[in-house]
């Protein structure tokens, strides 16, 4: 077993002897997008495919997203797994809305990001229609190679998203549109 502790990258900024000095912002997205905590929501196959990449194998804890939460209070990544019936449509939304700021969202495989092979009366044609999503994840099912990349993604989003992102007009434009306060 290797002893080799890899460390992440420091954020940009200026260093000599003996100090380090970077923006807030940069800091705080470190510390966010190496401590995501997902809320899994998961409805069927995609979920089981999720299981294995929480399991050892794969290892979800890696990426410092090792407490799924299932108190959306406690959350910060929203992750949506399997096929969404309408009816369940006002549930996500008011899980998101339960969420605190800042969340993100994550569509995981062909049915959460647009319906999938079910094109029909009673399924939600993607997770898009009641809440905003940051990522999407292909596959039906996603490979837990797959999941990790959306992870990834996510944690870009939030290593590198202004402090004043979630104040903006349009951020606040984008909830309006979905009506949510
Ligand atoms: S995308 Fe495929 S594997 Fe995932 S929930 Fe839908 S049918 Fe199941």
């Amino acid at each position: 077993m290797s002893n080799t502790i890899k460390m992440v990258d420091a954020p940009t900024g200026y260093e000599g002897q003996g100090f380090f000095a970077t923006s807030l912002d940069k800091v705080i997205g470190l510390a966010r997008a190496n401590s995501l905590w997902p809320l899994p929501f998961a409805t069927s196959c995609c979920g089981i495919e999720f299981m294995a990449t929480m399991a050892s194998t794969y290892d979800f804890a890696r990426f410092g997203s090792e407490r799924p939460s299932f108190s959306p209070r406690q959350a910060d990544l929203l992750m949506v797994m399997g096929t969404i019936a309408k009816k369940m449509g006002p549930i996500v939304k008011q899980v998101y809305e339960q969420m605190a700021e800042p969340r993100w969202v994550m569509a995981v495989g062909a049915c959460a990001s647009s319906g999938g092979i079910f094109d029909t009366y009673s399924v939600l044609q993607g997770i898009d229609r009641v809440v905003p999503v940051d990522v999407y994840v292909p596959g039906c099912p996603p490979r837990p190679e797959q999941i990790i990349e959306g992870l990834m993604k996510v944690q870009e989003l939030a290593k590198n998203e202004s402090l004043r992102r979630r104040n903006s007009e349009e951020y606040q434009a984008l909830l309006a549109s979905y009506n949510i306060k």
